[in-house]
């Protein structure tokens, strides 16, 4: 008898249907012995339609109001499935992030998960019962309710599988693993077999959203290996672990694309010791996440500071830095929304030189222009106009062979 973690994404609830669907699925498991503990998200596109229905209301609502709003989305969905479970004589209880109770900071819109009282759950789990958690919410210490970003259920999930020593903790979603590239915009992109943690970080990090950044980092923090798999077709699906596979790893295991990043340029700033700090500090001060930081060679005493934060920050961004580039005497500050992140990742990129002239080659025949460089032991990104996005994430799949790479 074996405890398993299962999280369904927004298409996989994303209809009556679905749900039974899934319901059907999880009373399979039941009925082999195993204790089921299900997150689910929002049925599909419901998250966005609520924060539509805010933006109607006002262009910046309060945080705090914001997450009331859209963990509601969850709590829809936690209530159909214990019904569908019950409907077909499976016991099932559903709890909001708050009854578990997942403890969070008070970061509305990008809370982390601080501790998860699991007692309730065991509980129910040693009655015999289905456990049916809402994801990407929890509660902070103040007892507001709050979500943990975008594909924050991943996350729940992953949090859960570590609290409760889960022997298996299982994504289903619309695909049927990792892929080498997104494969809506690569068609003979690869499912992977397996990828480390340290790999699909990166992937995530760099776009890949078919797992949430955060749910990556505590999966490896608490050592939860992760397996991908679709709610739509059998399959193996695709390890995510530690461990390091005994054969030779490929060079590159994965093209993403970023579309949701800004550009932030503040021009002319006088080149002297502690502008950097001066610029980056209040974004860092505000729980603003930087990526990438370019800084150009200065002339006649004057340099460009260069760099990228998520879209929705940059409003406010710009906001902070208005003040502090005036006091500074800098030229201008410029915020731009037109570019894509476009990253290769791969562990084997440790042992290989040329990697980045091949990228930067291939880019070039196209004659896609790259703004900014930024490299990592493991993944290069370049950033270039949005147009070219696409582009660029099968270029990149075609110029290191990925369609032909061996996945297992
Ligand atoms: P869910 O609603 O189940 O959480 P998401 O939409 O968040 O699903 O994530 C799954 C999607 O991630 C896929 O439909 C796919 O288009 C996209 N995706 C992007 N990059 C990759 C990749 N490298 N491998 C697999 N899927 C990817
Ligand atoms: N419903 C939330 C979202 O759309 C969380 C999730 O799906 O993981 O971002
Ligand atoms: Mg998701």
């Amino acid at each position: 008898m074996a405890l398993i973690v299962e999280k369904y994404g927004g298409t996989s609830v994303g209809s009556i249907e679905r749900i039974n669907a899934v319901a059907d699925v999880v009373a399979q498991s039941v009925r082999n012995g195993d204790k089921m503990v299900i997150v689910v998200s929002a049925m599909s596109g419901e998250t966005n339609r609520l924060i539509d229905l805010a933006k109607a209301i006002s262009s910046r609502p309060m945080q705090r109001e914001m997450d009331v709003l859209v963990s509601t989305g969850e709590q829809v969905t936690i209530a159909l499935l214990a019904m569908a479970l019950q409907e077909i004589g499976v016991p099932a209880r559903s709890y909001t992030g708050f009854q578990v109770a997942i403890q969070t900071d008070s970061t509305h819109g990008k809370a982390r998960i601080v501790n998860i009282e699991s007692e309730h759950v065991l509980a129910d789990l040693n009655t015999g019962s289905v456990v049916i958690i809402a994801g990407f919410q929890g509660v902070s210490s103040e007892n507001n309710i709050t979500t943990l970003g975008r594909g924050g259920s991943d996350t729940t999930a992953v949090a859960m599988a570590a609290a409760l020593q889960a022997d298996e903790c299982r994504i289903f979603t619309d695909v049927d693993g990792v892929y080498t590239a997104d494969p809506r915009v690569v068609e003979d992109a690869r499912r992977l077999d397996r990828i480390t943690f340290e790999e699909m970080l990166e992937l995530s990090g760099a776009g890949a959203k078919v797992m949430q950044i955060r749910s990556v980092e505590f999966a490896r923090k608490y050592n939860v290996p992760i397996r991908v798999l679709s709610s739509f077709r059998k399959g193996p699906g695709t390890l995510i672990t530690n461990e390091e596979q005994p054969m030779e790893k490929p060079m590159i295991s994965g093209i993403t694309s970023a579309e949701d990043e800004a550009k932030v340029t503040v021009r002319g700033v006088p080149d002297r010791p502690g502008i950097a700090y001066s610029i980056l500090g209040p974004i860092s001060d505000a729980e603003i996440i930087v990526d990438m930081i370019v800084q150009n060679i200065g002339i006649d005493g004057l340099t460009d500071l260069t760099f990228t934060v998520h879209q929705e920050d940059l409003p406010k961004s710009m906001e902070l830095l208005t003040p502090v580039v005036e006091g500074l005497g800098a030229e201008a500050i410029v915020g731009d929304t037109n570019l894509a992140k476009i990253s290769a990742v791969g562990v084997g990129m440790r042992s290989h030189a040329g990697i980045a002239t091949t990228m930067f080659h291939a880019l070039s025949e196209k004659g896609i222009n790259i703004q900014m460089i930024s490299t990592s032991e493991i993944k290069i990104s370049v950033t270039i106009d949005k147009e070219y996005a696409e582009l660029a994430v099968r270029t990149l799949h075609k110029a290191f062979n990925l369609e032909s790479i061996d996945t297992d």
